[in-house]
């Protein structure tokens, strides 16, 4: 059983992630509050803004609680801005901008310029039979990896989806195509964590 599947719902995409999960039969929470965390098993990061969503994390009071929960293992999935987010080093942040250090990567934000800001093609994803075809939206680039990191995906040679234990992060955003085997790993992961 995967439990319950939080989504960060403070702002950005995670309408998209909820409806995904809800599709494979998933029990999902909304999360704003600390008493919503601690309802969740695990929690989707969704894509949108990173700065905001720092802001929002730690003027709801979540910040603290949630840094509490990864540091106690929660399985995480962070998609784009989330993946950001749970990062332990960003790079072209705001200043007051704060990160979770799930992951061993560090990510450039808004990594692929103005002019190429949105972006499709297909992946060959570790674990997945066939392409995935993957949506970029001022998406953010792994500018360094860990030993530990396990890399799932690469376009061109930058990693786009990498796992490290209970930590899954996309560069991408597999919520806004209807193919739901990028989040089919991240349930399968739950089983074995
Ligand atoms: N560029 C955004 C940020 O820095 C991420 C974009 C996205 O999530 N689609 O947060």
């Amino acid at each position: 059983m995967s439990g319950v599947i939080g989504v960060l719902a403070l702002q950005g995409a995670f309408e998209a992630h909820e409806a995904v999960l809800r599709g494979m039969g998933c029990q999902t929470q909304q999360v704003r509050t600390p008493d919503d965390l601690a309802k969740v098993d695990s929690l989707v990061l969704p894509g949108g803004e990173s700065t905001t969503m720092s802001h929002l994390l730690v003027t709801s009071g979540l910040f603290d609680p949630l840094q509490a929960r990864i540091d106690d293992h929660l399985p995480v999935f962070g998609t784009c801005a989330g993946m950001i987010l749970l990062s332990a080093h960003i790079e072209d942040g705001r200043p007051d901008q704060r990160c979770f250090s799930a992951i061993d990567i560090d990510a450039r934000r808004n990594a692929y310029g103005r002019q190429i800001d949105s972006f499709e093609t297909d992946l060959a994803v570790q674990g997945i039979d066939g392409d995935f075809h993957a949506v970029f939206i001022r998406a953010p680039q792994v500018v360094r990896y860990g030993p530990g990191v396990n890399i799932l995906a690469r376009h061109d040679d930058d990693v786009v989806l990498a796992r490290e234990g209970a930590v899954l992060v996309a560069s991408f955003h597999p919520e806004l195509t209807d193919d739901n085997r990028i989040h089919r790993l991240f349930i399968e992961m739950l089983q074995e964590v």
